[in-house]
């Protein structure tokens, strides 16, 4: 059995940050992340993050990921390993995980749960034909391995990723056929929707995909519109030739570990699914058992940090761990997530939010 005063599952910016600040005040940590490089979706994120200096606004999320792997380097009581997947959360407060051909059972006192997101799919005919896409999987696949994923993409989808992936796919030179959205209204920042137009790129708003088609592989989809009660309307469809169709239509938090703990959850969809409930320092309903970042609500790299730095602040500090400026560094992580989800874009995080104090 292998005991640790913290273990930390996920080694994505909540988790990488949770570990830090977990270390920095003394704590055993154990970092765990079943992929085989740290930084979770930031090492598919080849564009320049927006927000404060603080936290590392104008670098690109690859670059963030290797600043924030560099300082977990740091801490000798950081025990991270990489390929490590966590199999199951246990009664007796164990955790299994497989790492590199080798079955491990664990035994710490505190649990930070920073499994972030996975991506939601989309129901419509012929979906299960080769060349349907999640966006994440298409990001992973141009930006981390360097294939590209076909030719001409349908993108389904005008949030942020939806956007962002469309003008990398773009910039790899891939043609993209159009987005289809359907809301009536764009949903990602303006920012990046005047690109893909200056690109000559069509956004169909108030659209869906009727059907994919193809013999054996996508060649293309028929879209249709929507009206104002979200009702498809004959007569208005579309065909859209293309390789590849791309869903982008949000992401759901992986809260597998924490339905098994036995965390109370609740049903919060401007969170994107199932989230737990939680208190100021992050603390589940299971006593010992904290959370971080997209597996707690969907929200952005830069609120994942700071959940990080909370519950691992937090985390250390109920292990009767210190550091002299604890109320300064709790208090700044706070004030700066209360920044971000300021204002009319933070609208639908708050009112999400307000859903799970418990
Ligand atoms: C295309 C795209 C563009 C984005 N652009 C921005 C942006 O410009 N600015 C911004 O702030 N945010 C952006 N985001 C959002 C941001 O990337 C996420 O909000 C952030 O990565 C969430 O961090 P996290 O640590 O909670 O989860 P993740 O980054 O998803 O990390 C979770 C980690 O947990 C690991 N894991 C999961 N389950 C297990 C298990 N059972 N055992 C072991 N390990 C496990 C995963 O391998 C992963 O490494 C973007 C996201 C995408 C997809």
């Amino acid at each position: 059995m292998l005991k640790t005063d913290i273990a930390i599952i996920g080694a994505g910016p909540a988790g990488l940050n949770a570990a830090i600040s977990a270390a920095a005040m003394g704590a055993k940590v154990l970092l765990l992340d079943r992929d085989d490089r740290a930084g979770g979706q930031l090492i598919k994120q080849t564009h320049k993050f927006f927000g404060s200096r603080e936290l590392h606004a104008s670098l690109r999320g690859i670059d963030i990921a290797s600043l924030l792997l560099a300082r977990v380097r740091e801490f000798d009581n950081i025990d991270f390993r990489l390929g490590a997947t966590v199999l199951g959360y246990y009664e007796d407060g164990v955790i299994t995980a497989e790492y590199r051909g080798n079955f491990l059972k664990i035994k710490a006192d505190r649990y930070v749960i920073a499994t972030g997101a996975s991506e939601k799919i989309l129901p419509f005919p012929n979906n299960d034909l080769p060349g349907v896409y999640g966006a994440g999987a298409v990001q992973t696949l141009t930006n981390v391995y360097g294939v590209l994923p076909g030719k001409r993409v349908i993108m389904v989808g005008s949030g942020n990723i939806g956007l962002i992936v469309s003008y990398q796919l773009l910039q790899a030179g891939v043609q993209v056929a159009g987005i289809v959205e359907a809301a009536p209204g764009i949903g990602g920042y303006l920012v990046h929707a005047a690109k893909i137009r200056r690109a000559g790129v069509p956004i169909y708003t108030s659209h869906t995909i009727k059907e994919a088609y193809g013999d054996s592989s996508v060649q293309g989809a028929v879209i249709w519109q929507l009206d104002e009660k979200w009702q498809p309307l004959n007569g208005t469809e579309k065909d859209i030739e293309a390789d590849v169709i791309c869903i982008a239509v949000g992401l759901t938090p992986l809260t597998e570990l924490l339905w098994q703990a036995g965390c109370q959850m609740k049903y919060v969809p401007q969170l994107g699914g199932h989230v737990n409930l939680r208190d100021e320092n992050l603390m589940t309903s299971v006593p010992g058992i904290y959370v971080a970042g997209d597996v707690s609500g969907v929200e952005e790299a830069s609120a994942a940090m700071l959940e990080g730095k909370l519950a691992g602040l937090a985390a250390a500090k109920s292990l009767g761990y210190s550091i002299e400026n604890y109320d300064e560094l709790w208090q700044q992580a706070i004030s700066q997530l209360d920044g971000l989800r300021s204002g009319p874009a933070g609208e639908k995080i708050r009112s999400g939010l307000k859903m799970l104090v418990r």
